[in-house]
């Protein structure tokens, strides 16, 4: 007999496990729906929150005296729209993560260790900053392309089509200014927007641009909020109290009705890869949201992924260029320094004679200079002269970094650290030697070429401390330092009108990691550091010190040509098979036991045979990682190229479910992989 005294629901949670999970509740407690609630349930004999996702389902045929009754019901209202429900299923089907994992990524972490629901929720002597004082800006009145753009934009907006755009111009092309318009146009439609920046915590200038003209109804998501902070910012998005949302790529799932608009600013960086589960690109993701309400994307930026322009070649994706900068102001001319040339004694120079010449220049004119080096540390490798090993991390066999300000080597893998050694560790001679460059030798270099120079670096080790980051920005551009050194942080966003001088120190260091996308990142860093020069009155200059002048990433970046470096390297990608012409999938598997992380990678790249065929995929591997012993596991993966699908990737899945695990044997999936490391 039915118990017609329950009904019942399935439930999603936010473990590694194959959810949702079938639960019954009383129908006396039953209020309308329960979809997008939490609830309070046992599960494995803990009690968890977990998350309705259908309910009024049809009894099970099993034994429903089985069926675990739920406990509480958490919410009285569901905490995630329908619309972002379904988004979040999808997300966990084709990256591979349970429904509930996808959930909580997509809701402040804060929720999951509150067991009230939301109203009833306070934050106790809230320690929320004080609004930020707006500071007023200047009306602008839009150039030609910009108001050329923003139409294009608009007429999209009001035919309430689901179209994609491509803002593409150089830094300082005025891209903000068209996002601002587009996003009043869709509020003056009765519709909200995201836009997503790849950091936003320290650019203080975007976020007053955004207040500015948004004031209320602006929330700003970024990285330095606290947990309590993240939820009161959401609750207020999901109340409806704000309209436009800024933020990093988890703002993408911010609970916004009436979703217009999407736009996604340098959407070539990589942090729009999610690295941890689920592993969601933002890119794919928005594109989903988008067409599940009606949204437009538009995507921003100077050196568009080759994803994003295929697509526009192939007309998926409508152009709208930004080809001058505000004010016409010129490009910046490019020196490339061949560093073959710059060998004295046997001994590489670490700053060419050119480069010396030019910060002299600069220095006598009290302009402001920066030097790019993307290596944090004094010596990057310390080698015994003796027998020839390098002092490597224990558990990530890499090599250590010696970082000269804390006395002690680290490794850039793990975090870990040491005492520099005074023998080597494994044939104790003394005769030890640190060799490579990171920016705080560059550092220690420059102050001894200029003892008159104000020198500052500006890496994650130097600006750790609270504060430090603000005081050295605001010391640079009120003048107070010469010389800024310092790694990817000074190429994003800043703008320094008093910089004439950009140099880097060694163009190379990305272009020789084994991954297929590091010539395209090289391009994009370069393009990227050149931009910072010039941007003020005075015209600027970019010397690329290289030991490959002639490689097309260099030559093209350093004439500012995004279409040849394009036409080039898309052209390497088809030969190959990469992406955009092809899609991956990176199954990692690691265990701390050698032997077995081998045996048990065979045997599944046979267990995937019929898949591959089925599919028509190409299979690399089973081969070590790059980085084969990483944290105290040994890694090897196996890679997929393809045309990605639902269907194909659910097959992969189950083939997994039925794999009977090996005891010491842990693996992960990277659907759309960003780098392979
Ligand atoms: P991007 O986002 O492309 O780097 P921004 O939109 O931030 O460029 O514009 C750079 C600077 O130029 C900003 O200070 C902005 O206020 C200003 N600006 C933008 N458009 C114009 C314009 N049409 N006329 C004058 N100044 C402009
Ligand atoms: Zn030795
Ligand atoms: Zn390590």
């Amino acid at each position: 007999m039915p118990d017609t005294s329950y009904t019942y629901i399935n439930v999603a949670v936010g473990l590694p496990v194959n959810d949702p999970f079938t639960y019954k509740i009383r129908r006396e407690k039953y209020y309308s729906t329960l979809i997008g609630r939490r609830v309070l349930i046992s599960f494995r004999n803990r009690a968890l929150i977990g998350y309705v996702v259908e309910d009024k389902i049809k009894e099970p045929v099993t034994d429903t005296t089985k069926i675990k009754e739920i406990s509480t019901v958490i919410d009285d209202q569901p905490i995630l729209p329908s619309a972002l429900l379904q988004l979040t299923k999808w997300v966990s089907d084709y990256y591979m993560c349970s429904w509930g994992e996808a959930i909580q990524s997509a809701l402040p972490q804060y929720i999951k260790t509150k067991k009230k629901s939301l109203g009833a929720i306070t934050i106790r002597n809230s320690k929320r900053k004080k609004e930020l004082e707006i500071e007023p800006l200047k009306e602008i009145s839009l150039n030609a392309e910009q108001k050329r753009s923003l139409e294009s934009i608009e007429e999209a907006l009001e035919r309430k089509g689901k179209k994609q755009f491509l803002l593409f111009g150089i830094t300082s092309s005025g891209k903000t200014e068209v996002y601002i318009r587009s996003i009043k146009k869709a509020l003056s439609l009765g519709k909200s927007a995201i836009c997503l920046f790849p950091e936003i915590a320290l650019t203080k200038h975007l976020q007053n641009y955004f207040l500015y003209h948004f004031k209320d109804t602006l929330a700003i998501v970024h990285s330095r909020l606290t947990q309590q902070e993240r939820f009161i910012v959401w609750r207020e998005i999901f109340e409806g109290k704000k309209k436009v949302v800024i933020g990093p790529r988890s703002a993408l799932f911010a609970p916004v009705e009436k979703l217009g608009l999407i736009i996604i600013d340098e959407e070539h960086e990589n942090t729009y890869k999610q690295q941890e589960v689920p592993r969601y690109h933002t890119r794919t993701v928005a594109q989903k949201r988008a067409e599940g309400e009606g949204a437009l994307i538009v995507y921003g930026g100077a050196t568009p992924s080759l994803e994003t322009m295929r697509k526009v070649k192939k007309g998926d994706i409508e152009l709208l260029a930004l080809k001058k900068r505000v004010g016409d102001r010129p490009l910046p001319i490019v020196k490339i320094i061949d560093m073959k040339n710059e060998v004295r004694k046997g001994k590489i120079m670490l700053v060419s004679q050119y480069l010396k010449g030019e910060i002299e220049n600069a220095l006598k004119g009290r302009d402001g200079i920066l030097l790019f080096l993307n290596r944090r540390g004094f010596a990057t490798h310390i080698t015994c002269l003796a027998c020839g090993s390098v002092v490597e991390c224990q558990r990530c066999k890499v090599a250590l970094t010696y970082h000269q300000a804390e006395r002690s080597l680290v490794c850039h893998y793990c975090d870990g650290r040491k005492e520099p050694p005074d023998h080597c560790p494994a044939c104790s001679s003394s005769r030890l030697k640190y060799g490579g460059v990171g920016t705080e030798r560059i550092e220690s270099h420059v102050a001894r070429l200029f003892p008159q120079a104000r020198i500052e670096r500006f890496d994650t080790d130097r600006v750790r401390k609270k504060g430090e980051h603000e005081r050295i920005l605001d010391a640079f551009k009120r003048g107070k330092i010469d010389i800024l050194i310092g790694t990817q942080m000074i190429t994003k966003g800043f703008d320094f009108p008093h910089v004439t001088l950009v140099g880097v120190i060694n163009a190379d260091t990305v272009l020789s990691l084994p991954d297929f996308r590091s010539t395209e990142r090289t391009f994009q860093l370069l393009m990227q550091v050149a931009g910072r020069a010039g941007r003020g009155e005075r015209e600027g200059k970019v010397v690329i010190q290289t030991f490959s002048p002639n490689h097309y990433a260099i030559r093209t970046a350093a004439q500012h040509d995004y279409e040849s470096f394009y036409n080039e390297e898309i052209k390497r990608r088809q030969e190959l098979n990469y992406p955009p012409f092809s899609d991956l999938i990176n199954i990692i598997i690691r265990s701390k036991d050698e032997k077995q992380v081998r045996s048990f990678s065979v045997r599944v790249k046979e267990l995937l045979e019929p898949i591959v065929k089925k599919w028509e995929l190409e299979l690399m591997g089973p081969a070590p990682l790059p980085f084969y012993h990483l944290r105290g596991y040994f890694r090897w993966h196996i890679m997929m190229k393809g045309t990605l699908s639902l269907a194909m990737i659910t097959e992969i899945r189950s083939l997994f479910q039925n794999i009977k695990k090996k005891k010491n044997c842990q693996y992960a999936f990277d659907v759309e992989p960003v780098n392979i490391l």
